[in-house]
């Protein structure tokens, strides 16, 4: 038996009814914050990962699928969108003559080699926004607020927003040497991966998966204190603002993020998920530098993704109801070969009119077709017998009250209409 590949997943039944559901909300969510949606490829060069998530990132030194096409060219698997969203701006030129900003979202699988766990797969789902062109402290505040309310609009009341920044570039610099001299007489007791990114990225210590729980990681030394007042100053103003909108977050001077290109506004969303402890179900924050790392101008942006499967998995521990059944409109009933032949075309009408519409695909009978029926509970049952539709009529069954009239096929679309 060929099984589905380790970290992968077959969605189906209530499943993706539930995915249905929460995509409709994504979308609307993002009508109305005016954000426009965007598809890029799956596989993009690999160099687009090593500069845009950057080098010394867990995400591409163990995470990526990588692989030669039959030409050699490097390409990888997505392990996320930013980079390749900032890659499509970057290729149509769309910093040309920026007044307005560019908003868009995405929502689509991406791929890292990670162990696989509840929560964690190799091949998930993101869904994500990208705001780009502004620097205003409004943007920060427009795709948390979003972030904010996607979760809370899905039922999930109970997330936190972690908030924090990292400051501009200088702020960084200072904490960054503040780090080195903090962690390099402590090195030896900290994992091997640790070891390394005290070479080439110290701020990434903070974000280890395997140290985080230890007394060194926990007294180092914490952002706050190494901000310049510029970097101060915004970080502040965002609180004021956040607080303006009523948008309840926790503090926490040791969040950093786990990509190379965060500056300033760091943010992750967090829920306690029963069964799962506290988990990160989105993160985001601002990327000042990463559009002219990948080789376009100097152009401030801002971004947010939702990690999508542990999003319904926190649903689903959280009990959040949704309304998820859809009632078949008409079930269409027929025996004989006339009456088969009407019941085909007769399907395909009421569809397109817009009727949720089944019918026995197994000539059943009579009796088959009523236990489906009662399996099904359509609101109307359309029965068609030789001697109506010879004066083009058929029987139709109101489902619940149980009555019955005949009517002509040339009127169902009208009554189907005004009574369903
Ligand atoms: P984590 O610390 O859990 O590994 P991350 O920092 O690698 O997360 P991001 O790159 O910030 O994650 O991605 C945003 C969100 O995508 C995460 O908060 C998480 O909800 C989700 N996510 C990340 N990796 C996976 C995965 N392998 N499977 C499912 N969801 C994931
Ligand atoms: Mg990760």
């Amino acid at each position: 038996m060929i099984t589905k590949p380790k970290g992968t997943m077959d969605v189906y039944g209530e499943d993706a009814k539930k995915r249905e559901y929460v995509n409709e909300i994504l979308r609307n969510v993002c009508s109305k914050y005016n954000y426009n949606y965007i598809e890029t490829p799956i596989f993009e060069a690999t160099e687009l990962f090593h500069r845009g998530v950057g080098e010394a990132t867990d995400i591409v030194n163990k995470e990526t699928y990588t692989f030669k096409d039959r030409s050699d060219r490097s390409l990888t698997l997505r392990p996320e969108g930013t980079a390749s969203v900032v890659r499509w701006f970057i290729e149509n030129k769309l910093y040309g003559n920026i007044t307005d900003p560019v908003k868009v979202f995405y929502n689509g699988k991406m791929y890292r080699y990670e162990r696989p766990q509840a929560g964690r797969y190799r091949e998930f789902t993101q869904f994500g926004v990208e705001f780009i062109g502004s620097n205003d402290i409004l943007a920060d505040i427009d795709v948390i607020s979003l972030a904010y309310n996607t979760y809370n609009l899905l039922g999930l009341k109970d997330v936190t927003i972690v908030l924090n920044t990292i400051g501009d570039k200088e702020s960084r610099a200072n904490y960054r040497e503040s780090l080195i001299k903090y962690f390099t007489p402590l090195i030896s007791n900290l994992c091997e991966d640790c070891q390394k990114r005290l070479k080439t990225n110290p701020l990434r210590i903070l974000d280890c998966k395997i140290d985080n729980e230890t007394d060194i990681l926990k007294n180092a030394p914490k952002t706050i204190d190494y901000l310049n007042k510029e970097s101060k100053d915004r970080y502040n103003t965002i609180k004021e603002y956040l607080d303006l909108m009523d948008i309840n977050y926790l503090e926490d001077y040791s969040l950093v993020r786990g990509l190379d290109y965060y500056d300033h506004t760091v943010f992750e969303i967090i829920a306690d998920v029963p069964g799962l402890g506290n988990i990160a179900l989105g993160g985001g924050g601002r990327y000042n530098d990463l559009i002219e790392k990948l080789g376009g101008p100097s152009i401030p942006a801002v971004g947010f993704a939702m990690g999508y499967d542990r999003t319904i998995l926190a649903m689903d521990n959280s009990n959040v109801n949704l309304n998820l059944k859809e009632d078949i409109d008409i079930y269409v009933m027929y025996v004989s070969k006339t009456e088969k032949e009407t019941a085909s075309y007769l399907v395909q009408d009421l569809r397109l009119n817009g009727f949720i519409t089944e019918t026995d695909y197994f000539n059943k009978g009579l009796k088959g077709e009523f236990k489906a029926i009662d399996r099904l509970n359509p609101k109307y049952i359309i029965i068609l017998n030789d001697q109506d539709l010879k004066t083009n009529k058929v029987t139709l069954k109101d489902n619940l009250t149980k009555e019955e009239q005949k009517i002509e096929i040339n009127n169902l679309v009208d009554y189907l209409d005004t009574n369903l």
